[in-house]
C-alpha cells in the first residue's frame, strides 16, 4: 500500500476566524486526521502529516520555497508521494518553484488547499485533500501538480484565476492532467515523462527578481526606480499581446538598456492569459529583442518568476541563464 506525506504549510484550509481576520489555527493536523477518518475511513492511502509553522501564503517569500523542498527531500525515500497543503494566494508560485527544484521527480508532489477552512461548513477542504491523496499515491503522476476544484493541473502551468469560486485555478495554456467527477480520468499522455532526477535546492535571494507591468504612459524612470536595488538581478516584463512594449518612448527603451547593461536578465511575459510571446512579430517587440530581452513563450508569470529566481540562485553566467529560460525543463513552456 502506498504511503503519502501531507506537508502542511498554511493557508485558508488550516485557518479559523479570529478578530481581525482568518489566521492559522492550532491543532490543525489532528483535526484534519479526524475529519478525513470520519469522511473516508480506510479508503485513503496511508498518510502522515507534518506541519511547518503555518502561514498565510501572502506572507511567503522565495526562501520558503527552499524550506518546503528540503522538508520533502529529507523524507523522500520514506514515502511514495507527497501532498503539500498551501494557501491559494501563492500556490501557483510555489508549485512552479518546486517543479524546478525537483526536476525529474520520480514521485507525485500534489499541491492543494481550500477556499473555505476545513473547520467551516461547506468547506471544499476534504474533497481537495482526498483527491490530492489519491493522486499522490498514483505512481504515473510523476509531476509537481496542483489539485483544486476537481482538476489536477500541472503546477508550473497553473494560475489562481478566481477569488471566490471553488474551481479557483486553471492552466490556460495546458489541458488538465486529470479530471474528477463520478469517475477519475487521468490523461496519462499529458504527464511529463520524467527525465533524470535533477534535484537542487539553492539559497534564494528574496528580492532578486522584480516584475514590471507595461501600461500606457509608462515612464523610463519607473524602470530605474524599480531596478535601483543592487540585489535585483532579474526583471520580468509583463508586456502587451505577443510581447510588445512602447518603443516610441526612447526613455523607456533606454532605461531597459541601462538595466541590461548592468547585467540584469530581462524576461518578457505577456499580459494575455492565453498564448505566447513571439517577440519579433511587431517592431515594438523587436526593440526588446535587440536589447537582449528573452521571450518567455507561453510560460505563466508565476513559472517565469520562479524559474528566473531559481536560475539566478544556482547559476552565475547570464548567458547560461538566458539559454535555460528558453528551454522547456519540465513542461513549463511549449
Ligand atoms: N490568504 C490565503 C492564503 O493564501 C488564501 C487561501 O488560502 O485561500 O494563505
Amino acid at each position: 500500500m502506498s504511503r503519502v506525506l501531507i506537508l502542511h504549510t498554511g493557508g485558508t484550509i488550516g485557518m479559523a476566524a479570529a478578530p481581525g481576520g482568518y489566521r492559522p489555527m492550532a491543532g490543525f493536523p489532528a483535526r484534519l486526521r479526524e475529519q478525513l477518518g470520519a469522511h473516508a475511513g480506510s479508503r485513503l492511502p496511508d498518510y502522515d502529516i507534518v506541519e511547518l509553522p503555518p502561514i498565510d501564503s501572502a506572507d511567503l517569500r522565495p526562501g520558503h520555497w527552499a524550506v518546503i523542498a528540503r522538508s520533502l527531500l529529507e523524507r523522500w525515500d520514506d514515502y511514495d508521494g507527497f501532498v503539500v497543503l498551501h494557501g491559494t494566494d501563492t500556490m501557483a508560485w510555489s508549485a512552479s518553484a518546486l517543479s524546478f527544484m525537483l526536476r525529474g521527480t520520480d514521485r507525485p508532489v500534489i499541491f492543494t488547499g481550500s477556499q473555505i477552512p476545513l473547520v467551516e461548513p461547506r468547506s471544499d477542504a476534504l474533497d481537495n485533500v482526498e483527491a490530492a491523496l489519491l493522486f499522490a499515491a498514483t505512481e504515473p503522476v510523476r509531476e509537481v501538480g496542483l489539485y483544486f476544484g476537481h482538476r489536477l493541473l500541472r503546477g508550473n502551468r497553473s494560475r489562481k484565476l478566481a477569488t471566490a469560486q471553488f474551481d479557483a485555478f486553471d492552466s490556460p495554456n495546458c489541458p488538465p492532467l486529470a479530471e474528477v467527477g463520478i469517475d477519475i480520468t487521468l490523461h496519462r499522455e499529458r504527464i511529463v515523462s520524467p527525465g533524470d532526477r535533477c534535484f537542487l535546492v539553492p539559497e534564494f535571494d528574496d528580492p532578486a527578481v522584480a516584475i514590471l507591468t507595461v501600461h500606457p504612459g509608462i515612464a523610463g524612470s519607473t524602470v530605474d526606480a524599480l531596478t535601483a536595488n543592487p540585489r535585483i538581478r532579474g526583471l520580468i516584463l509583463q508586456t502587451y499581446g505577443v510581447g510588445n512594449a512602447p518603443q516610441g518612448d526612447r526613455e523607456l527603451i533606454a532605461a531597459l538598456e541601462r538595466a541590461a547593461a548592468r547585467g540584469l536578465v530581462l524576461l518578457n511575459t505577456t499580459q494575455c492569459l492565453v498564448g505566447s510571446v513571439i517577440q519579433e512579430t511587431y517592431a515594438t517587440g523587436a526593440a526588446l529583442a535587440r536589447i537582449g530581452v528573452v521571450p518567455a513563450g507561453d510560460m505563466t508569470l508565476e513559472a517565469a518568476f520562479a524559474k528566473l529566481h531559481f536560475l539566478l540562485a544556482s547559476e552565475q553566467d547570464p548567458d547560461r541563464i538566458r539559454d535555460a529560460l528558453r528551454q522547456n525543463w519540465c513542461g513549463e513552456r511549449s
